[in-house]
């Protein structure tokens, strides 16, 4: 299957250009020509299926006609490697956690697909690709660990000096090998735009292979999918309606769960659950979409202003607005809203939500309220509670254990290498 740009559906490419370029050259984003419906009976029989042959069935069906069976074995035996349970909190009321690889964030399962398809597509050229990425801290962590020791690939994160927590350098930092980080004397937005500057260079495109590994890559957008099927092959409905809830801020996770609902998995309801950065429940609510500076929040991987998916999310309804209102329910919700689902649901149920995953639950809890009875529902919890430990340990007045995986992040050694915010340095590191 090839992929077409949603700026221009004339322009198609290859899966391995589309995961080379990341963006399309008219700054579309790349989407599957055609979406393959899956076969009755494959639903019918998810149920008796692994994750991993899910992930076989799923990706096969999307990917035959560029990858060879093997190779999709390969990528979904390192994608999937380590479990996403569902875990019902309340009668009706299904937890996805999706934070249990090496980064506690669900961002693992894109990051590690993303980065052995790259190695996969880039097997036959004797160049290795650098892979560029600028950080503020999480996405950092998982390309890292993603892409560690992955051959033909090396990965340069360039971060800002002292504004990442002492966690997330670590994790991005200390692994060594083909993971270098770059600790620029500057913010984020230097990073961006060393980052932006050198995709724009032409001496450096002539002489290396540069990419990026950023949300928008279908690398990580589409693997995202998997989880969704997996998620409904443990659920018993008895009967009823699903509804998914997706703490959402760029909107790639929400894209992936309507890409399965678009290839045949029966979702009734996607609930587009956000903080006060609610630029899409705005627009389903009847609004235009409109972007706004981002606000900050206690769930801020979701603070989002201008979020890249829209198009693509929109494109998956071919481009029908009142479709796309149909299927989509918004909801958002503000700190303080957040912070009561965190505290009634550890109260009631023990269970402990990071502050993304409670405004997913929120978004669930709201929309079933219009429903008794109807549904049964399933929100996305995207983050160790560990990983917002002060956030967490505040609202629910106890301690949190971190994960000895993450733990053990504390003990390795800080391996940066300083650079000052100047184009000209960073470029002839590139070149060296
Ligand atoms: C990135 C992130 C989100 C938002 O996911 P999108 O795909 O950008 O909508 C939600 N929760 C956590 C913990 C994240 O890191």
């Amino acid at each position: 299957m090839n992929f077409y740009s949603t700026n221009n559906p004339d322009h198609q490419v290859s899966l391995k250009d589309a995961v080379i370029k990341g963006l399309a050259p008219d700054q579309g984003l790349y989407m599957p020509v055609a979406i393959p419906m899956l076969s009755q009976s494959v639903i019918d029989n998810l149920h008796k299926m692994s994750f991993q042959e899910i992930g076989y069935e799923v990706l096969g069906a999307l990917f035959e006609d560029q990858l060879e069976p093997e190779q999709i074995k390969t990528l979904v035996d390192h994608t999937l490697a380590f479990d996403a349970p569902l875990v019902e909190i309340e009668e009706g009321i299904y937890s996805l956690e999706l934070f249990h690889g090496p980064t506690l964030a669900f961002k693992d399962f894109g990051a590690r697909f993303c980065s052995k398809l790259m190695s996969i597509l880039m097997e036959e050229e004797s160049q290795q690709v650098k892979v560029l990425v600028a950080t503020s801290g999480d996405t950092g962590s998982a390309v890292a660990n993603g892409f560690y020791k992955v051959p033909g690939v090396e990965v340069i994160i360039l971060y800002p000096k002292g504004k990442v927590s002492d966690l997330q350098e670590k994790q991005f930092t200390t692994l060594g090998e083909n993971i270098t980080a770059l600790e620029i004397d500057g913010v984020f937005d230097d990073c961006q735009k060393l980052v932006k500057e050198a995709f724009l260079d032409e001496e450096l495109n002539s002489k290396l292979i540069l990419t990026s590994a950023n949300s928008i890559n279908v690398a990580r957008w589409i693997p995202q999918c998997l989880y969704y099927f997996y998620a409904y092959s443990k659920l018993d409905k008895a009967g009823k309606k699903l509804a998914v809830s997706v703490p959402s801020g760029n909107f790639g996770n929400l894209g992936a769960g309507i890409l399965a609902e678009r290839m045949g998995l029966p979702i009734d309801t996607f609930i587009a659950s956000t903080n006060v950065n609610r630029v899409v429940p705005a627009f389903l609510e009847g609004g235009r979409f409109e972007s706004q500076a981002s606000i900050p929040t206690i769930s801020n991987s979701m603070d989002v202003g201008n979020p890249s998916n829209f198009y693509r999310l929109l494109a998956l309804y071919d481009n029908d607005e009142s479709l796309f209102r149909e299927k989509v329910k918004g909801f958002y919700f503000d700190d303080h809203h957040t912070r009561d689902a965190m505290i009634t649901v550890y109260h009631q149920s023990k269970y402990i939500m990071d502050p993304h995953g409670a405004v997913g639950y929120l978004g669930l809890r709201n929309f079933r309220k219009q429903f008794p009875d109807e549904y049964v529902g399933i929100f996305l919890e995207t983050a160790h509670p560990g990983k917002f430990r002060e956030t967490v340990e505040h609202a629910l007045n106890l301690t949190i254990e971190l994960p000895e995986r993450l733990a053990a992040f504390m003990d390795g050694e800080k391996q940066a290498l300083p650079l000052e915010n100047d184009f000209e340095a960073f470029k002839s590191y590139l070149l060296k």
